[in-house]
């Protein structure tokens, strides 16, 4: 029975089944499979927008990650719209030299008195635990806080593209990368 949804709840995260699922009572015992396969796109896309985000001269606005493509929204300044063909090469250049991930993590004040760690305006960092996890990419390529899968280095993610850079609004562009292999 595949789990369509995933939903932020009070009670934590609810997983949602597709129609036609058994009907389950409080206390019901249940296993779940992850689809490996799906996850480690996800992962290897989630992977590629940080280094995008790390070459992109912008705040991030907005954000989406789909099955073997994912794209970033930034506020960027006419000059600092990038040629989708140079990102590409810039971005597979950063992929192939396998930079590790690492996680660490920093507490909540720390944070909040760096604020420019936080790329994303449109997404909270995870804090109210008291520390937040910040994911590295190599020595400076990328460092930010996030509560998403990654992959372990960016060898991983593989060839890239920039499918497209559309126009979203007065200083918005939506950046579209989609993994090639
Ligand atoms: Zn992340």
């Amino acid at each position: 029975m595949p789990v369509v949804d995933t939903r932020k709840v009070d009670a934590g995260i609810a997983h949602v089944p597709g129609e036609g699922a058994p009907a389950l009572a409080v206390g019901d015992t249940v296993t779940a499979e992850l689809d490996w396969d799906r996850r480690y796109r996800h992962m290897r896309v989630h992977t590629a927008l940080h280094v995008m985000c790390s070459r992109v001269v912008g705040g991030v606005t907005g954000g989406q990650i789909g099955d073997g493509k994912g794209r970033l929204d930034f506020d960027l300044l006419p000059e600092n719209v990038p040629d989708k063909d140079a990102l590409a090469g810039v971005l597979n250049d950063l992929i192939a030299a396998d930079h590790p991930l690492t996680i660490s993590w920093i507490t909540d004040a720390e944070l909040s008195s760096n604020p420019d760690l936080v790329r994303t305006m449109s997404v909270k960092p995870p804090m109210g635990a008291g520390r937040v996890r910040m994911i590295r990419i190599g020595d400076a390529v990328d460092y930010q806080p996030c509560g998403g899968t990654h992959v372990k280095s960016t060898g991983e993610i593989g060839r890239v593209a920039i499918t497209k850079i559309e126009n979203k609004g007065k200083q918005n562009r939506r950046i579209n990368l989609a993994l090639v292999d």
